[in-house]
Parts: structure tokens; sequence; C-alpha cells
């Protein structure tokens, strides 16, 4: 599989058409992005983690009954997936209070649901990823009501077993944002990556982040987090 021109070019992936209509690659970068962009900066070996991580979670969760964009792995960047148009929803499953939660509603961090939460962002970054509820997605025709009804189930679903697999690993799976996308029939499928950029995990014994907080937050240690985090996975899975 050859790349032929590049499509877009976002934060932190590059995607490319191929000979082949329904097959794009994509190529994962160390650029790193926060707060809608006005945080830059690298983290070195990021893009080969966030590749490999994504590709194995999401070839579990297909085991799993989740179907997903992933198709081949070409190199430690690069991975061929299905082409779709992405719901323009960035869909957050949260277990424990952390981040913009922990902000909006003034609880502390850590706080354990007995229950997970879902909730909605508008995919927009002009307006700065609005939060919004089912029914605004739905006046704003970003989903139909039966997409919306799969897109939660899937999500819920991707909690449940990815809360499982990190438990294991002796990580605990604080909140993540997932993407869907429509295949050419309309079938959804889970779809953008499943990493450190995009969940929050922590250290079940210590309570140390490894994740992308500690580039947000500049605490250091960023690059080691990321390959410690690899290492845990590449051990259980
Ligand atoms: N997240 C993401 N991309 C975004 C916003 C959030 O991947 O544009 C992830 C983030 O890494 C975290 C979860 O979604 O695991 C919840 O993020 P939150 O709403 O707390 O926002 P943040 O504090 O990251 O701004």
């Amino acid at each position: 599989m050859e790349k032929t021109v590049q499509l877009y070019e976002g934060k932190a992936k590059k995607v490319f058409a191929t000979e082949n209509e329904e097959l794009l690659i994509v190529s994962y970068k160390d650029d790193a992005t926060a707060f809608n962009g006005l945080k830059k900066g690298t983290i070195v070996g990021k893009g080969a983690i966030n590749n490999r991580m994504s590709n194995l979670l999401m070839q579990m969760l297909e085991k799993k009954g989740v179907p997903t964009h992933f198709v081949e792995e070409l190199n430690d960047r690069e991975t061929v997936v299905k082409r779709v148009s992405i719901v323009p929803l960035e869909v957050i499953i949260r277990n424990i209070s952390a981040g913009s939660f922990a902000k909006r509603y003034g609880v502390p961090e850590g706080i354990v649901f007995d229950a997970p939460t879902i909730e909605f962002s508008y995919k927009n970054d002009d307006l700065g990823d609005p939060l919004i509820n089912s029914y605004h997605a739905l006046a704003l025709k970003l989903a139909t009501p039966e997409e919306i009804e799969t897109i939660k189930t899937y999500a819920f679903k991707v909690n449940e077993e990815l809360r499982k697999f990190w438990t294991e690993c002796g990580v605990t799976l604080v909140d993540f944002k997932l993407e869907f996308g429509r295949l050419s029939d309309g079938t959804i499928v889970l779809a953008d990556e499943i990493s450190p950029d995009t969940c929050r995990l922590w250290d079940s014994a210590t309570g140390e982040k490894l994740d992308k907080d500690r580039f947000r937050r500049d605490m250091g240690g960023v690059e080691d987090a990321y390959a410690e985090i690899m290492r845990r996975l590449l051990e259980n899975v």
C-alpha cells in the first residue's frame, strides 16, 4: 500500500490518500498541542507509541464487537485505515473526575463515579469544541438519532473493555475521547486514535499521571510516561 497525495495535516497526524478509494494512510507525528493549539511542543517518540497503542487497542476492541477503522499497521508511524467521514462530535467518557469536568463543576480531581458519564463536544476548532447535548447534535444535523444511539452504545462498550484491560496493566482509566466515522455505506466505526494523547491514564498504585496531562501541565517526564504506559501495554497485550 502506497501513499499518494496528502489530504490533510492535523495537530498530531497526517492523512494520505492511497490507490484504493476506500483506504487512507495515517502518519503519526511527535508534535503535541494543547488548549486548542495554544500550547505547542514535541514529545519525542510519541508518534510511534500512539500508532502502535491505538492499533493494538483497536484490534482488541474489534474482537469484542466494536467495529473500527483499523486495517493494517505499515511501519512504526504509519497505518492503513478505512476512509470515513468523521462525525463531528468528540465523545468523552469519564470514570473519575479530572480536567474540564473538575473545573466546570468545581470539584477536585479523583472522585470515582458510581457509573461512567458520557458527553459530546461539537468538533469545531473555531468555536473551541463547545460542549453540546444529543438534542443539540440532532438540531445541528451532526448525526441521526440512530447514529447517536450506536455511538453511545459503542462508547460505553469501549470503556468497559479498556477499563478491564488497563486494570490488568496496573493502570486506572480516568477518562478518554473517541471519534466515530461513517464508512461509504453509512456504517458507524470507531476512528481517530486511542492513546495517551486522548486518554487519562493514572498508575493504579501511585496515582502518577502517565498521559498527555504531563505535557499540558508542564510536569516534566513526558517521554518517560509515554514509554512507561507503552511498556505496560506490551506486557499485557
Ligand atoms: N481530550 C482529547 N481531545 C480534546 C479534548 C479532550 O483527546 O480535544 C481527552 C483528554 O485527553 C481527556 C478526555 O478527553 O482524556 C477529557 O478531557 P477534558 O474534557 O477533561 O478536557 P481537558 O481537560 O483535556 O481540556
